[in-house]
């Protein structure tokens, strides 16, 4: 077991106290059931939340009441139960809408997560505006679920992905992205926060760029919602993406916002019940967006997880949550400093902390393999992001991503078992 009692380097300090509605990691860890696990005979250092975050007992109790009390189909229901699921199920949409500034919960759609909300953008609102040398432009830094979508639909309709590369230090590079922006520019895709390099772009203002070329945006925001309040009206973004479950909610429940008089606009992308008005063999008719994006039974616990998860996140002092990842975030590049020949990819002074780097003389899966052995959870590989690892001159790497509910203590037990590797070598 690695000595972890004495600090590495002088420990974060953030003046931020109590709840409800101020914020210690300390305290938000009790509503953590899984951190309190071991993991190969040590306390669980979890550092894969780029992956998924863990899930807070406010989340886990809201599935298991609405199972145990309400289980219904919704929508159609004739009974209590139905109307109280459904209601639960709005209830959800709304906090949703509330939780990104949008203006109305009929421009929030539910979907499986980020990749689902890209496609469903990708099948219906770019098949019918996308043309032969229409141009989609996609930062190197993108993950693959906002990458080949595109490709898959310029294939169809004979438009260009055009790349929009990458500055050394893993920043949009902004004259490019100008350079690149014409009238042919139809859409502009960009992650609000990169999940291997950790940049925050300025989406706000490549947004309002974009538009003065009459294209649209979509901002994928899967990686953000955690760190971050955001407000889709402020950034000017056409469509936002989310994913619960990397936003403390369950697993196949995410969110779609689109600015209502696009939605509105946008046909089906799949048939099936809940999405119609009528059906009749001579002619269908579509009920109103959001459903009308919504076909079949939705994924309704995953959503009362979901308005739990924002209801839990909303419920604390956001701005000393983000306060206190910056600082856990500086707090962990002076640590790993001190890794001998650890190096980090990705140094934009905007973003969040996500920690991506390799080892002189590992490959990343054999450093992933032994801080598991101490019971330390991070990520290996490529992480969905070929070409930023690529723009690196790397296939794979490491990446330790950090939540509000990590500690110093964390990264010192990340610390102290690579140097431990280090030694062993
Ligand atoms: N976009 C980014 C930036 C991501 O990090 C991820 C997942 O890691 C996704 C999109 C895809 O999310 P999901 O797999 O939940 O659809």
């Amino acid at each position: 077991m690695p000595d972890v009692s004495a600090p590495l380097v002088p420990r974060p300090s953030v003046g931020v106290q109590g709840r409800p509605g101020g914020f210690t990691a300390e305290s938000v860890r009790q509503d953590f059931p899984v951190l309190h696990r071991t993991v190969n005979g040590h306390p669980l250092v979890w550092l894969d939340n780029a992956a998924t975050t863990q899930k807070p007992r406010q989340v886990i109790e809201a599935l298991t009441a609405y199972y145990s009390t309400a289980n219904s189909n919704i929508h159609r229901g004739a009974h209590t139960m139905a109307r109280e699921a459904t209601e639960a199920y709005e209830a959800g949409r709304a906090a949703v809408a509330d939780f990104l500034g949008a203006p109305s919960p009929d421009d929030v759609v539910f979907v499986r997560g980020t990749t689902e909300a890209v496609n469903l953008v990708a099948q219906t609102w770019g098949r019918a505006h996308l043309g032969p040398g229409d141009d989609i432009l996609v930062p190197v830094l993108e993950h693959h679920s906002n990458i080949v979508p595109w490709q898959l639909i310029a294939k169809e309709t004979r438009a260009r992905v055009v790349p929009v590369p990458l500055t050394r230090n893993g920043e949009i590079d902004q004259d490019a992205y100008a350079d690149l922006l014409s009238a042919r520019t139809r859409l502009v895709v960009i992650s609000h926060a990169s999940n291997v390099l950790g940049t925050v772009p300025p989406v706000k203002e490549m947004t309002a760029l974009a538009h003065r070329y009459g294209a649209r945006v979509l901002v994928d925001g899967a990686q953000a919602v955690a760190h971050f309040p955001v407000d889709v009206l402020d950034l000017g973004a056409d469509f936002y993406a989310l994913s619960g479950h990397k936003l403390f909610a369950p697993t196949g429940i995410g969110a779609l916002y689109t600015r209502q008089e696009i939605l509105a606009g946008m046909a089906p992308w799949q048939g099936g019940g809940n999405m119609i008005e009528s059906v009749d063999f001579g002619k269908t008719t579509f009920a109103a967006v959001p459903h009308r994006m919504e076909a079949g039974t939705g994924h309704i616990s995953g959503v009362i997880g979901l308005l739990a998860a924002v209801n839990w996140l909303t419920s604390l002092d956001r701005a000393a949550v983000a306060a206190y990842e910056d600082a856990l975030m500086s707090y962990a590049l002076q640590a790993l400093a001190t890794v001998p020949g650890l190096e980090l990819i990705g140094s934009a002074p905007d973003r969040i902390a996500v920690l991506t780097f390799t080892l002189a003389g590992h490959d990343p899966a054999t450093v992933a393999d032994w801080l598991d052995r101490d019971g330390i959870a991070v990520r290996a590989g490529h992480h969905c992001a070929q070409p930023a690892l690529a723009h690196y001159g790397l296939e794979s790497a490491a990446r330790a991503s950090l939540a509000l509910y990590n500690t110093s203590d964390d990264v010192d037990r990340l610390v102290t078992s690579l140097r431990g590797l280090q030694a062993s070598a």
